[in-house]
């Protein structure tokens, strides 16, 4: 991965979309000194059968800040569309070129926004949605003819996003090592813990473990065996 960089913006669908398989990678460039922060399409209200969106979002929320604090970013904004239901659209980029204006990032990333996991899992709408349109809102971010109302509200445009990387995709081109990260990535994930309790009866510290520590020795196969966190870098 690039490494001439100081600030970074995530922009995902839901709490927990990063701490599944890239916060190892968070962790390692904040302890290098990067400044990143994370703003979220929604609060995962829809997320947890057993809960009403109105006690689930609040909850995810908490777990989300928690989850963000164990990999040195204090940094979490909701952009407020509904969960399981975000629509690919202006509305929709013109939020994240907002959030792009405010954080003046350099690395933008977002997560696999195609139409499945490695082939053979079908994505959801919100991945696709929220993806698509952060790819389309780092270059929204830029042109001050786009979304001119966002200049009204004070936020001047920011040509400076040099790159999105995309977490979960199957043609990765970056990666970065999982290892320096990884403990804190498990219990970044752990965070989501009621989310983990509804998902699985196994215990959560070793779902959270195992699944990071497979997905890492997945990606580091494609990288000279390293565990890995790989990304799909698209240079701008
Ligand atoms: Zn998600």
């Amino acid at each position: 991965m690039p490494g001439d960089w100081r600030r970074a913006l995530a922009v995902v669908a839901h709490p927990d979309d990063l701490e599944y398989g890239c916060s190892a990678a968070i962790a390692h460039w904040t302890d290098g000194g990067r400044e990143i922060a994370y703003v979220l399409a929604t609060r995962g209200e829809a997320g947890i059968d057993t809960l009403p969106p109105e006690r689930c979002g609040p909850l995810r929320e908490r777990e989300q800040r928690a989850s963000a604090a164990a990999v040195g970013v204090s940094t979490v904004e909701f952009l407020d569309h509904r969960d399981g239901v975000v629509e690919y659209g202006t509305a929709l980029r013109r939020d994240i070129a907002a959030a792009v204006r405010r954080h003046r990032p350099e690395l933008v990333i977002t997560l696999n926004h195609r139409d499945t996991w490695g082939g053979t899992a079908w994505n959801t709408p919100d991945h696709v949605a929220v993806g698509r349109a952060t790819l389309d809102a780092a270059a929204d971010a830029g042109n001050r003819w786009i979304f001119p109302e966002l200049a009204e509200q004070g936020l001047q445009p920011w040509d400076g996003v040099r790159w999105v990387a995309v977490a979960g995709t199957d043609t990765p081109t970056h990666a970065v090592e999982a290892a320096p990260g990884l403990e804190r990535a498990v219990r970044s994930l752990l965070a989501h813990r009621t989310y983990i309790e509804a998902l699985t009866d196994q215990d959560p510290q070793t779902y959270a473990r195992d699944f990071l520590t497979a997905a890492a020795e997945q990606a580091g196969r494609r990288f000279g065996g390293r565990p890995a966190v790989a990304f799909e870098l698209f240079s701008r």
